[in-house]
């Protein structure tokens, strides 16, 4: 360690303050990375984590990509910064065309931001407008589902039910309604949902849910049964109440498919990207919307942006981030690595006697522990270079999604050592 590290330590203590950190407990033994490669993080003290959360679910395709790295440059030499308000620029064109595209146009109208929670305010907010202007002016709630997590804004909070989040800051959020969701009763949470638009549908402008997963729900990684989400959208549409689909993790290839919706075959009215979309390079919301709902604000001015949003570098490391999910689909890498994933996965969990509960859904998975150990497992596997991240008794497994073979073994590995060396149990021979 030499003793400029040593400074940036003092100063990441004397200066730094972290979002959802209890502070004090991470100035016990702080981490700055310095640098980045493939799956791997590097801090400033020359010690490497493998990144098994992909940078907060953001990486796609590893730190330091070559092709996304290119495209950057190649931006980064034209234009860096324009507005987009009142003009355009070519590569947000180019993304919104790709964007319109890759859902065969059924959302072709592409409105761009700087995070999931802008997403998903853009999308509330165009619902919100578009039943203002339709004259159904009674239409100003917003219906989601138990435990959705939208974001840590006022309106992302406000429509939102992650619960930890909500409760410091509730007083001040504005109304919205909750129904059930599915994990333990599919029936059930479809049924209170039709009882709450046959009775309040006039006053719904939208219902906003995750599609596939629901990160924060339940004990973490709910996962939605098969056709749940069409009956969900035959609901909306039945009762006339906009579906937004918030794909800000469960989008841009996280679940197998470039966006979670297409393996249900459905196509929600607004849908929200952000996340792994700009490939873990740089901050972007996007917001998809039909053309029908774009043409209802002809001749009006939609009154909301942000002054960053859709920024040029962006825009083109987002492009070529999506052309290269969509080879990985194509060529048929990612149906393998999501293979290899799951069964290494399930190999190393099941039977785990402290392991209660496994889950799996593309390249996404968790496990359940016995409460109060999830921290000091994470704890353990830091110390072995793999980073991973509670979520209440659960840890998250998130890596790039071409994460080598070799790490997802080692990520999985060591985990599993830690968890054993948590319990002080010493592993059993074959
Ligand atoms: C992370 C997340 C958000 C919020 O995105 P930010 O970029 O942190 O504002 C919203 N919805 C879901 C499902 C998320 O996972």
């Amino acid at each position: 360690m030499t003793e400029d590290c040593l400074t940036i330590i003092d100063w990441e203590k004397e200066h730094s303050w972290h979002f959802m950190s209890d502070m004090e407990s991470y100035f016990k033994d702080p981490c700055v990375i310095e640098s980045a490669r493939g799956s791997w993080l590097w801090d400033v003290e020359g010690k490497r984590y493998l990144d098994g959360n992909a940078s907060m679910w953001t990486n796609t395709f590893g730190h330091q990509n070559k092709r996304i790295n290119a495209a950057f440059l190649k931006q980064f030499h034209r234009l860096t910064h324009t507005t987009k308000v009142g003009r355009g620029h070519l590569p947000a064109v180019l993304l919104a065309r790709k964007l319109s595209e890759a859902t065969n146009h059924e959302l072709s109208r592409v409105f761009i931001t700087n995070n999931g929670s802008t997403a998903n305010e853009t999308a509330v907010k165009m619902s919100f407008q578009y039943w203002q202007l339709l004259g159904k002016e009674k239409k100003t709630k917003v219906l989601s589902m138990e435990g959705g997590h939208h974001g840590l804004s006022f309106g992302g909070l406000s429509i939102g039910d992650f619960k930890a989040v909500k409760d410091p800051f509730r007083h001040w959020c504005f109304e919205s309604i909750q129904f059930s969701a599915p994990a333990e009763n599919p029936e059930s949470s479809l049924k209170e949902l039709e009882d709450i638009l046959k009775e309040k549908h006039q006053e719904i402008a939208c219902l906003i849910m995750e599609s596939g997963l629901q990160a924060v729900q339940g004990s973490g990684f709910s996962i939605q049964p098969p056709a749940y989400l069409k009956q969900i959208k035959r609901l909306c549409n039945e009762f006339e109440v906009h579906l937004i689909l918030d794909e800000v993790f469960t989008g841009a290839g996280r679940l197998g498919t470039l966006f979670a919706c297409q393996s249900e075959g459905v196509y929600p009215d607004f849908l929200s990207l952000g996340k792994g979309i700009s490939a873990g390079y740089l901050p972007m919301g996007v917001t998809l919307t039909k053309a029908s709902i774009y043409e209802a604000f002809k001749g009006k001015t939609f009154m909301h942006g942000h002054t960053y949003g859709g920024n040029p570098l962006t825009c083109a490391v987002a492009l070529e981030n999506i052309k290269m999910i969509e080879e990985f689909i194509e060529t048929g890498a990612m149906q393998e690595q999501i293979e290899f994933f799951s069964s290494a996965f399930f190999e190393t969990f099941k039977n785990h006697p402290n392991i209660k509960n496994l889950r799996h859904l593309g390249m996404t998975s968790a496990i359940e522990l016995e409460p109060g150990i999830a921290m000091k497992v994470c704890n353990i596997a830091r110390k072995n270079e793999v980073w991973i991240r509670p979520y209440k008794n659960s840890i998250f497994f998130v890596p790039p999604l071409n994460i080598k073979k070799e790490e997802i073994l080692f990520l999985f590995n060591v985990t599993l050592s830690s968890i054993n060396q948590a319990y002080e149990i010493q592993p059993q021979p074959n």
